[in-house]
């Protein structure tokens, strides 16, 4: 997306700064076009189509989401990812959670996303929205207070922020504050009704691009094990809880639906090397792409900006 923008940019300045040599190399190009208008036009053309096809495949190379573009039938007002804290992707099912299980069979998910290097809440939002490894963003440690240096560079609301979209982010723990930079309209720390906020949000005219953190996992996790009767009973009520916002989003029609995670867990321990820690879900529903490439990809959490970026690109 990047090249796109600088590149139009680029063409832009360089033609007005010329717009005298422009006019002194019409005449002479209105000569040439006499003598070569078959070949004139055949060579401006293809340089222009050239250049669009460089650009695209490019981007297609690391998504792969050609396809979902072109397919697009309109581009999507509603936006809303869900990070639901500490979900491990084979806790989801359709007794559960089963709005989001619905939503899977609708739509697209892989259940073989990876987080970051450690697996930890911060280090991995951090990465999920600046779509860099810990080590590229510089975000290696898991704590944050307020009043600290928060996020430095672009995140995930760079894009929606530019194409016009209001922006909010509504999050559960005090250290997810490390994430506001100026790309977002309104945000708010609430542990328990961060769901809520989402959906007054929704309710603003125009078009919307929210990102939700809801937190419970993360400590039925530590406190009851991953997977365990506890920790299953806790997402039931994360789903029942999400069921009128996501109602709220798809009648609203123009959608982008994603839910994810941050990590995962085994026993009652997350954060390790264990490769159950690092699993997190990716699912995706929208009634403006066809999505239908992504089912069962491999996902990395740090891919999560660079996804949006490509399907917010028109
Ligand atoms: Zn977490």
């Amino acid at each position: 997306m990047q090249p796109k923008i600088h590149s139009l940019s680029l063409n832009r300045n360089p033609r007005q700064r010329g717009k005298n040599i422009l006019t002194g190399l019409f005449l002479s190009l209105l000569m040439l076009m006499i003598f070569f208008v078959g070949p004139f036009v055949t060579t401006g053309s293809s340089v222009a189509t050239g250049s669009s096809v460089v650009t695209d495949s490019s981007v297609v190379t690391d998504s792969s989401v050609a396809g979902d573009k072109s397919l697009a039938s309109h581009p999507p007002e509603n936006i809303l990812i869900v990070s639901i804290d500490a979900l491990h992707p084979k806790a989801l099912g359709p007794k559960s959670s089963p709005h989001i299980y619905a939503l899977m069979e609708k739509g697209v998910y892989t259940l073989k996303g990876q987080s970051t290097d450690p697996p930890l809440t911060l280090i991995s939002h951090s990465a999920m929205f600046s779509g860099l490894s810990p080590l590229e963003n510089g975000k290696t440690g898991n704590a944050w207070r307020p009043g600290q240096e928060t996020i430095q560079g672009k995140t995930i609301f760079q894009s929606p922020k530019r194409a016009g979209f209001s922006t909010g982010y509504f999050y559960s723990k005090e250290k997810l504050g490390f994430l506001i930079n100026e790309d977002i309209d309104i945000h708010g720390l609430s542990k328990d009704f961060a769901g809520d906020r989402a959906a007054a949000f929704f309710q603003f005219p125009g078009k919307h691009f929210c990102f939700l953190h809801i937190s419970g996992l993360d400590q039925a996790g530590p406190a009851e094990g991953w997977l365990s009767p506890g920790y299953l009973e806790e997402l039931f009520f994360i789903d029942d809880a999400l069921k009128p916002l996501i109602a709220l989003i798809q009648k609203k029609t123009k959608y982008l639906i994603i839910i994810t995670s941050d990590h995962g867990g085994h026993g009652k321990i997350h954060g390790s090397e264990h490769p159950e820690d690092s699993q997190i879900p990716l699912v995706m529903i929208s009634d403006s792409y066809d999505l239908t490439a992504y089912q069962d990809r491999p996902y990395k959490v740090s891919q999560l900006k660079p996804l949006l970026d490509t399907l917010l690109m028109e």
